[in-house]
């Protein structure tokens, strides 16, 4: 018996536990000090009134043997199918129901959809990145190679058809960045994909923080996307279901490499290894689409787009160079004078008690860069903020 070797090639990520550490450290040290965080990736503000009331009916449900259910299909119900193609129309994007997977989160389809990969196919993610593109394929055994996101290019990288590649994963609005991609831009990158016969995996976690027009809600807004991306998203920053988890995956049935369907082969794995999203949380994920959980959703989401644009408005004022913020939760910052992100981390958790996130626990071009982030509440971003300017415009 041997286990999967390819465990020990993981990087070990000491991130947040580095992070808890100093932070407790801190604490222990100065037990009258108020500590303030931006660093935080998970939202903060319940679930909307009208998810609750799905939730509460659906539990109703399942105590009478009339509305009781059991196993559900393992794609998801009609329902719930139904009510995110409605709104992937209203962005201009026609699906087929039999496209739409409903997971228990984005997270564990990223790294389930490896399972529709041949191992040796080489895999380009940008640098920095969220970790589990890496790990996933690492935990294959797959090569991975890196594009650099910098400064330079906005933190968004354009493909480059010297270097091929076989499995690109994108992210946009971008965490940690905060940087989201044109549609224009994107266009670029479908054509590179097509011209490859790569695959996109494109992650939409953060599509309901975009407000401008020309970018991009979905990569199926832009033409050829069908043949060579596959989309995943999730309820949980769009609507709060961290906890309650639910996402789903978006499979185009023109998927297709080397005569076999990507649409079939995920339908036969989700199948296989996995039983369906609960119904009660389906239901609430569906009352996510009516017309007063799209006002609560929305409601929710400008409480977090204040929060970013407080932050992003300090940064202006201190004339610190940044992206994100305008349509992400994530404002991606360079640390000033020249400070590496661990030093900076220190910097501000020492002066002001505020903590972020290191850059550098993203990927090597994240050195000199910190993320802060707009999910905490009001009176903690502008109590930051305040301490920030504090500290920094002197
Ligand atoms: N994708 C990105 C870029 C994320 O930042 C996160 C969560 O932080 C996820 C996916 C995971 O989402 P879910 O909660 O649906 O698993």
């Amino acid at each position: 018996m041997q286990f999967n070797a390819h465990f020990n090639d993981i990087a070990q990520s000491y991130l947040f536990s580095t992070i808890a550490k100093k932070v407790s450290a801190y604490s222990a040290a100065h037990p009258d000090k108020t500590i303030l965080r931006l660093g935080i990736g998970d939202v903060t503000l319940p679930l909307a009134p009208a998810v609750i009331d799905a939730l509460h009916r659906a539990v109703d449900d399942m105590a009478h043997k009339e509305t009781f259910h059991g196993y559900g299909p393992e794609q998801g119900y009609d329902f719930l199918k139904e009510s995110i193609r409605g709104y992937y129309a209203s962005n201009g994007v026609e699906l087929d129901a039999d496209e739409i997977f409903i997971s228990d989160g984005a997270k564990s389809d990223l790294g389930n959809i490896l399972d529709i990969f041949a191992n040796d196919n080489k895999v380009l993610v940008p640098d920095p990145v969220y970790p589990v593109y890496v790990d996933t394929n690492v935990m294959a055994g797959r090569k991975v190679a890196y594009m650099n996101a910098t400064a330079e290019n906005g933190f968004l990288p354009m493909p480059d058809y010297s270097v091929d590649a076989d499995i690109i994963y994108l992210c946009s609005p971008n965490n940690p960045t905060g940087a989201a991609y044109t549609k224009a831009q994107l266009k670029e990158w479908v054509d590179y994909a097509n011209a490859k016969k790569a695959v996109i995996l494109y992650d939409a976690a953060y599509e309901c923080f975009i407000t401008e027009d020309d970018l991009a809600r979905s990569i199926f807004q832009i033409e050829g996307a069908k043949t060579c991306a596959i989309e995943f998203c999730s309820f949980s920053k769009t609507a709060g279901f961290t906890g309650t988890r639910c996402g789903y995956t978006v499979v185009p049935l023109a998927l297709e490499r080397g005569g076999m369907s990507a649409n079939k082969m995920w339908l036969r794995r989700q199948t296989t290894k996995f039983n369906g999203v609960p119904y009660v949380v389906q239901r609430g994920a569906a009352a996510v689409f009516t017309q007063e959980g799209q006002k609560q959703i929305k409601a929710n989401i400008s409480y977090y787009q204040r929060n970013a644009k407080l932050i992003a408005d300090c940064m202006d004022e201190l004339g610190i160079w940044y992206t994100g913020g305008k349509n992400s939760p994530y404002i991606w910052l360079k640390c000033p004078g020249g400070m590496d992100s661990w030093t900076f981390f220190d910097y501000l958790l020492e002066n002001i008690q505020v903590v972020g996130t290191p850059g550098a626990g993203f990927g090597a071009n994240g050195e000199g860069f910190f993320r802060l982030t707009a999910f905490g509440s009001e009176e903690v971003t502008k109590q930051a903020v305040e301490r920030i300017k504090g500290l920094l415009k002197r």
